[in-house]
């Protein structure tokens, strides 16, 4: 007997006020257990109303969520909606105890049956998530990142089987949120935990997750391991989320020596070195964005742009000629 799919949307449509554009349609997907899943997409493509579904806080118009082969029960079917064995956890999580300290915010989700058990569990989830130097302070007193960490501490110390994250880190600054990235890593490769997370933040699912859900105007465009779909996106549109790539027209790729029968050709910054001058091949540098280790180059030939990288940073300067050698491209 074939194993029943963990979580599962089959032909699922969930539309808003009949307006055909808004919503999802058509979704049909499997989770896979234990791993991270990233649903990405631009602004209003449906990431929300999929996590919602999941969770049990729509229910669909047509098809069925399951869980491991049960139909996930809607708002107007449940006393508290969402699913028992689920978490979700937004930028809008605000059930925080302000004027209680973060242990008390913990463990007050566990029962006081056991008190030893209560503390053990505690210690435990702040632990993992790099926050015992944490526990006596007031969540009034924290950062936003110090927040969003208890909401996901009290979301996991009840061992949910899915971790559902709709953008919960966007408030918090890149640094904190890395370590917050790889600690919930770290507790999925330990525990087994399913995580189902929304972002629109590309480096965030490129290093996070182990599964990529591409979502358009409601539709699911493209799906794949992170790496596949970064190097070759099926769609223009699964590139323009994930990299920081130029997008030319057939006539202004042959500016830069390619020819395309297609509408659009893709050039990742990485994919293009500095060459030498030709003839045919002069490009003005005209911006130098300092980055770092590297810079971002604009440049600029018969009113084509490129951004380039350069990882000899300050090489270049504002009015230098330079040529180009494009390693690679992709024609939609
Ligand atoms: P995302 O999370 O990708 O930004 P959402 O799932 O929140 O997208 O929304 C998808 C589409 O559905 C958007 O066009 C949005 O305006 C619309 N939508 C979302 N929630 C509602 C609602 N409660 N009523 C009407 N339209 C909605
Ligand atoms: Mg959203």
């Amino acid at each position: 007997m074939a194993e029943v799919p963990f979580l599962q949307a089959i032909s699922v449509n969930r539309t808003y006020g009949g307006a055909e554009a808004s919503g999802v349609k058509n979704i049909n997907l499997e989770i896979i257990p234990g791993k991270i899943t990233a649903i990405i997409g631009q602004s209003g493509s449906g990431k929300s109303t999929l996590l919602r579904l999941f969770y049990g806080l729509l229910s669909p118009e047509k098809g069925t969520v399951n869980f491991k082969g049960e139909r996930i029960l809607g708002p107007e079917e449940k006393l508290i909606p969402g699913h028992d064995a689920m978490k979700m956890v937004t930028q809008h999580t605000d059930d925080l105890n302000l004027f209680a300290r973060v242990w008390d915010n913990v463990a007050a989700m566990l029962p006081s049956t056991n008190v030893r058990h209560k503390e053990e569990k505690t210690e435990q989830v702040l632990t993992q998530l790099n926050m015992m130097h944490l526990s006596l302070k007031r969540v009034a007193d924290l950062s936003g990142g110090e927040k969003q960490r208890v909401a996901i501490a009290r979301a996991i110390i009840n061992r949910p089987e899915v971790l559902l994250l709709d953008e919960p880190f966007n408030q918090v600054d890149t640094s904190f949120r890395e370590g917050l990235q790889h600690d919930i890593r770290q507790i999925v490769q330990e525990t087994g935990l399913t995580v189902v997370m929304v972002s629109h933040d590309p480096a965030e699912v490129l290093s996070m997750a182990d599964e990529l859900i591409v979502l358009k105007d409601g539709e699911i465009v493209e799906t794949g391991h992170p790496k596949t779909l970064y190097h070759s996106p099926v769609n223009l549109y699964t590139a323009e989320l994930l990299t920081n790539c130029n997008v030319l027209t057939v006539d202004e790729a042959k500016v830069c020596g390619i020819e395309s029968h297609k509408e659009a050709v893709v050039i990742y910054p990485e994919w293009i070195r500095i060459n030498n001058v030709l003839k045919t091949n002069k490009w003005t540098v005209k911006q130098v964005l300092f980055k770092g280790f590297y810079d971002d180059l604009i440049l600029e030939n018969n009113g084509v742009i490129l951004r380039v990288i350069n990882d000899d940073s300050g090489k270049y300067k504002e009015g230098d000629i330079v040529g180009l050698k494009i390693k690679k491209w992709l024609e939609y």
